[in-house]
């Protein structure tokens, strides 16, 4: 009986131990996926919608979607738009006549929504069209330099944030945010540069942009103080492609960041009567005695590389002028280059409209006036060139180029940064 007793209670004591044991393996799962989750969010800063397929998935598994990385041709300016799988990002807008034309170019992609808008620093080649971008586009962030420069053109970019109760963040170095399978890690601005005259260049955002093995490297117009930084910070800065900083300018690409960097591609966006000599002779030498392949937009129009996360190709053959800026004239002709893609040329001809201006001063565009008939409309009539916006009645509207007929509020036209024409005062 005894015995019987102690069976019993034994047995059951091991049925108990087996539901421990059980509950045991359930807590330690659930606590393996917390830890997963948590480890993921401390070493990835994650958009709202970006990275979510990178959480659970190890590095082996990981899929890597295809990126693409257009380098949009904007005359003299920056404008890079990222996608990768349902993802994108947009790094600066060029001046204030390309808003429109980034826009159309982001939405002929089927992009509704970027998940980031850098803007690196506040001049106008980098921010002039930001305006027309985030009244457009819905933004999940926005992120700009801590650096705020007293202009019309910035203050323009913050009463568009205004107008869609959006807010901007100065990103730590460090940090890594996800973009689909990409990834990028900020590694500047690394502090405040006022000891080297207060420019905005030196505030720069930069990030090392990844998916898979293909590394990317954004500075900014970061000049040699800012560069110093990047190399002295610690963060891995190889990459395959390097937007060569500041268009190309002598003040930046040192010797240094460029060791650091060991670049097999690089490109540079700048006009083609550029006013600024970009690029300089001694950077592209510097680029050509390493054996970089440089792709310019202002020979080349947009250029897109993509990357399938093992290998980069180019929807275009790198350029073998090796010519600087210094002493470029009006009359200089882009040279026509190979286009694997028709709709390119297309969109290079829409973001040919240059309009020669300097970096830092606010300069007033000319509108284009044309004398020939328009067809009268409803709501108001923009320039997308001057960005000026008229009624429809007016009797100067912009030429057929330039205007593009919307049913958009005042205000609305107002907080995308165009004013009223002084004529038709509308
Ligand atoms: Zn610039
Ligand atoms: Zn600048």
């Amino acid at each position: 009986m005894n015995r019987m007793k102690k069976i019993q209670w034994k047995t059951w004591n091991g049925k108990r131990g087996g539901h421990v044991q059980l509950l045991g393996v359930l807590i330690m799962l659930m606590f393996l996926l917390c830890a997963c989750g948590n480890t993921g969010s401390q070493q990835e800063v994650t958009g709202k919608s970006g990275g979510n397929s990178t959480d659970n998935d190890t590095e082996d598994t990981l899929a890597t979607d295809e990126m693409q990385v257009h380098f949009m041709d904007v005359g003299h300016g920056d404008s890079t738009l990222i996608t990768c799988g349902d993802h994108a990002m947009l790094i600066d807008t060029g001046d204030d006549s390309k808003g429109t034309t980034i826009q159309n170019y982001i939405q002929k992609r089927g992009i509704k929504k970027l998940d980031y808008l850098i803007l690196t620093h506040p001049d106008k080649d980098h921010i002039g069209g930001a305006p027309v971008i985030i009244t457009k586009f819905d933004i999940d962030q926005v992120f700009m330099s801590y650096y705020e420069k007293d202009s019309k053109t910035y203050k323009k970019v913050l009463e568009a944030l205004d107008y869609r109760n959006l807010n901007y963040t100065t990103p730590e170095v460090g940090t890594v945010y996800t973009l689909g399978s990409a990834k990028f890690t900020v590694i500047a601005p690394n502090g405040g540069y006022d000891q080297y005259g207060d420019d905005s260049n030196n505030s720069s955002i930069g990030f090392v942009l990844e998916n898979g093995k293909n590394r990317f490297l954004f500075t900014g117009d970061a000049e040699e103080a800012a560069e110093n930084d990047i190399v002295k910070n610690g963060i891995d800065i190889r990459a395959d492609v390097y937007q060569v900083g500041h268009h190309g300018s002598k003040t930046s690409t040192t010797e240094a960041l460029l060791e650091s960097v060991q670049p097999s591609f690089a490109v540079i966006s700048c006009g083609v009567n550029d006013d600024h000599g970009h690029p300089n002779a001694q950077t592209l030498n510097r680029l050509r005695g390493m054996g970089v392949q440089v792709y310019r937009t202002d020979e080349q129009g947009s250029i897109i590389a993509t990357s399938d996360g093992e290998k980069i190709t180019w929807n275009c053959a790198p350029s073998t002028t090796w010519k600087s800026g210094e002493g470029t004239k009006s009359s200089d002709v882009k040279t026509e280059a190979a286009k694997e893609n028709g709709t390119v040329s297309d969109e290079k001809k829409d973001l040919q409209d240059e309009i020669p201006d300097m970096e830092d001063a606010e300069v007033e565009t000319q509108t284009q006036w044309d004398d020939t008939d328009q067809e009268v409309s409803t709501g108001y009539v923009l320039n997308t060139k001057s960005m000026k916006f008229h009624l429809p009645t007016c009797n100067k509207l912009p030429s057929q180029k330039n205007r593009e007929d919307t049913d958009m509020s005042r205000d609305e036209i107002i907080a995308q940064g165009y004013e009223p024409c002084k004529r038709c005062n509308p």
